[in-house]
């Protein structure tokens, strides 16, 4: 998807609906702002605001996806394409978050192993030792439930069994027992549980 394009083809309509930048802007409940950096291709629209804003640009969301006007025969195919982009859009968006998680529980687990390391070691009074360590699980306490957030949200998980791919809900997520990514969950299909490894596409 050309951002440019796209952004050039918003402005083009707002101008042609007779908006300016901040009459549009109210119009979706958002920042005249959002609006600039749509229009300089420097930002999409979110996906929750692409149908009201087509409708205000009397557009379809197709034409919004391809930055033009497209022809009923080009428009199976331009759809097509456009879904392919969000699709690649959405895995590499994922594949990001991922290894977000892994450099987040790298460097939560090095803070508790060093801050133990220390409190092991260095002679010190015992209220200083547990507190050492308090302070050394905190990062991971308060990053564990965005990283599962992350393994939920991110991807798919894989029954072992029927292969269907899903996103489970994070309470089955967060209880479930796991091997680094792969985690022992419920098919929601064939309703057997198994370890589920981590996919990125929806698609075997
Ligand atoms: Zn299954």
């Amino acid at each position: 998807m050309d951002q440019i394009k796209i952004g050039t083809f918003i402005a083009a309509r707002r101008k042609a609906a007779g908006l300016t930048q901040l009459q549009l802007a109210e119009r979706l409940g958002i920042t005249d702002r959002a609006v600039s950096k749509w229009e300089t291709g420097r930002a999409m629209p979110d996906a929750s605001l692409m149908l009201d804003l087509c409708q205000i640009l009397e557009i379809t969301v197709n034409d919004l996806l391809c930055g033009e006007v497209v022809t009923v025969e080009r428009y199976d195919r331009e759809m097509e394409q456009n879904l392919l982009g969000l699709v690649e859009q959405k895995q590499e968006a994922d594949r990001r978050l991922l290894r977000l998680e892994t450099v987040m529980s790298f460097v939560c687990i090095g803070v508790l192993l060093a801050l133990a390391a220390i409190a092991a070691y260095v002679p010190m009074q015992e209220w200083l030792r547990l507190t050492l360590v308090g302070i050394g699980v905190a990062p991971l306490v308060v990053a564990v439930p965005f990283m599962i957030k992350i393994e939920q949200s991110a991807g798919y998980y894989e029954c072992a069994r029927c292969h269907h791919r899903y996103v489970p809900q994070y309470k089955n997520v967060f209880i479930s027992a796991h091997l680094g990514r792969t985690r022992y969950l419920r098919c929601p299909v064939c309703k057997k549980r198994s370890w589920q490894k981590k996919k990125l596409s929806k698609d075997e």
